[in-house]
């Protein structure tokens, strides 16, 4: 069987523990590989090998560390279908979508590769009589990247570029469950002229996570995963004095007022509840139903969630592929029986779906709830599959205290013509990332990722200028050349003269 191994100091190397995870192909079911799983002693000896790899790295001209992000980006491109056809064989979302997220991988590489302006500093003349002063941006060291499997290549995507065009080197501990993308990365990224070390990819479980958080040399950790683990990472870190940024799960809202284009709003909440299998951080899970909406809302929902093609995702026919494992599977499976039994209305039932020829991927049909209430577990909790609940709402106001209560804050969008109530929505509403009649309100690589309340620990969102500050530490200096005479020593708090 297929061993997939780490990557360090610019080749694959067996790791030394037997530990070793199963990899699966989630529209057939079948285990196609193993990957290995690091001890800590593996993590340790990367680490060694990134921190000697920072010594040179760190010094290199900006310049020369964008053109080989401009290699890395056309290296990407060329080798998109292969990327590609990785991430639909271990993840199973559908070929298309998976092209997409890849995109939106390579648009933080575009951003990385204008590192010089990005890096440039601030200057003050004569901050005093002859001072001045000027502050300047420089790496941290080895910094770490911990990331799920609902986006192998993307996620990764918001971290290193801007963390090793800054000078940083990287080790990576992509997801367990779907491993392969990140290593074809490292080779491409070598391919460009990347030195050996400065991106090196550490495969594991929470063995290797522990090692990271526990790491003295590793000077700033990026998580992106669930709530209960990004907490965890953001403790751990801040304990070995870490700079830390995790970012958690989600339950994200999509408001359908009563004035909205109807038709925009139920395309815009097919894609975003179901696309991907609703494995998604950003994925719509909620639509609050404004005012009298409510049934027209379902109504055609429910035809289009019947109608949904979910299949394996290289059939080009696929709007939706499987989920990850089998257990995820059973999981969302089991919160669609809550559902049930919390009292909301199961108008489309997608358990029972059998593809024949393959009877034994992780595949469920889209489900759709109407009459949710916010007491209710499927309501509250992250269910990440393609499960849409429709809360009804007598108001705009009614709608935003509901979403402003959750605990969860990464994204949000309204459906609306009406100006006022997007604007008002936008000011006030207690989330992250915002959209207006846009179903999937995910920023673009040279604005940030991040959301707020427990969707985020740290004060820090992903990539764009928010990246370069958080992969960089501020030096300032105040600088005098004075000629001639010398002055005596001031005991007094120095002010401006
Ligand atoms: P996860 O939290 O199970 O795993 C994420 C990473 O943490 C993996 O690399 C995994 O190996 C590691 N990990 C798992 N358990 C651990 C433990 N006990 N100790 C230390 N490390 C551990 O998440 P997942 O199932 O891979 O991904 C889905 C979750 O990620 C969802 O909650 C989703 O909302 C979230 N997510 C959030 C965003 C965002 O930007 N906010 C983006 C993508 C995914």
């Amino acid at each position: 069987m297929n061993l997939i191994e780490h990557f360090v100091g610019g080749k694959i190397i067996p790791g030394s523990s037997e530990n070793k995870g199963k990899v699966f192909n989630p529209a057939t079911g079948e285990q196609e590989k193993e990957v290995r799983l690091a001890s800590k002693n593996d993590l340790d000896q990367a680490v060694l090998i990134a921190k000697k790899a920072f010594e040179s790295w760190s010094i290199k001209p900006s310049l020369q560390r964008a053109r080989i992000m401009f290699k890395f980006k056309e290296l990407i491109e060329k080798n998109s279908d292969e990327l590609t056809k990785l991430i639909v064989s271990e993840h199973g979302k559908v070929y298309e979508d998976a092209k997409g997220s890849l995109t939106r991988g390579l648009e933080v590489v575009e951003f990385a590769c204008g590192i010089p302006h990005l890096l440039k500093g601030e200057f003050s003349e004569n901050v005093g009589t002859d001072v001045d002063s000027w502050s300047m941006r420089q790496p941290l060291g080895v910094v770490a990247g911990v990331t799920p499997f609902n986006f192998p290549a993307m996620v990764p995507m918001w971290m290193f570029p801007i963390a090793i065009a800054c000078g940083n080197t990287f080790i990576l501990k992509p997801s367990e469950k779907d491993p392969s993308c990140a290593i074809r990365l490292a080779e491409l990224l070598t391919e460009a002229g990347l030195p050996n070390g400065v991106f090196n990819v550490v495969n594991g479980d929470k063995e290797a996570v522990d090692a990271i958080l526990s790491n003295k040399d590793i000077k700033a950790v990026s998580f992106v995963g669930s709530t209960p683990i990004a907490k965890y990472i953001y403790e751990n870190s801040a304990k070995n004095e870490k700079r830390v940024q995790a970012l958690g799960g989600a339950k994200n809202h999509l408001v359908v007022m009563p004035d909205c284009d109807l038709d925009g709003a139920v395309n815009g909440l097919m894609g975003a509840a179901y696309g991907s299998a609703g494995e998604r951080c950003m994925a719509q899970s909620v639509a609050v139903a404004v005012g009298d909406i409510g049934d027209e809302l379902v109504s055609r929902l429910s035809k289009k969630a019947e109608a949904l093609k979910v299949g394996p995702g290289m059939d080009k026919n696929s709007e939706m592929g499987p989920l990850i494992t089998k257990q995820h599977l059973e999981k969302v499976k089991s919160y669609v029986d809550l559902g049930v039994k919390e009292g909301a209305k199961l108008v489309v039932d997608g358990r029972n779906l059998r593809l024949q020829g393959y009877e034994n991927g992780f595949y469920i049909g889209g489900c759709l709830f109407d009459n949710v209430t916010k007491d209710m577990r499927i309501y509250k909790e992250e269910i990440f599959g393609p499960v849409l609940s429709v809360v009804r709402a007598k108001t705009f106001e009614e709608a935003s205290k509901l979403i402003n209560d959750h605990e969860y804050g990464n994204g949000v969008s309204i459906y609306t013509r009406d100006g006022d109530a997007g604007r008002t929505f936008a000011s006030k509403i207690q989330v992250g990332m915002v959209g207006i009649n846009v179903p999937i309100p995910v920023p673009m690589a040279f604005h940030s990722f991040g959301g707020w309340k427990r969707s985020i620990f740290g004060d820090s969102a992903m990539h764009g200028m928010e990246g370069i500050k958080f992969y960089t530490k501020l030096k300032t200096i105040t600088s005098r050349w004075p000629s001639g005479i010398r002055s005596n020593a001031e005991f007094v708090m120095p002010t401006m003269k």
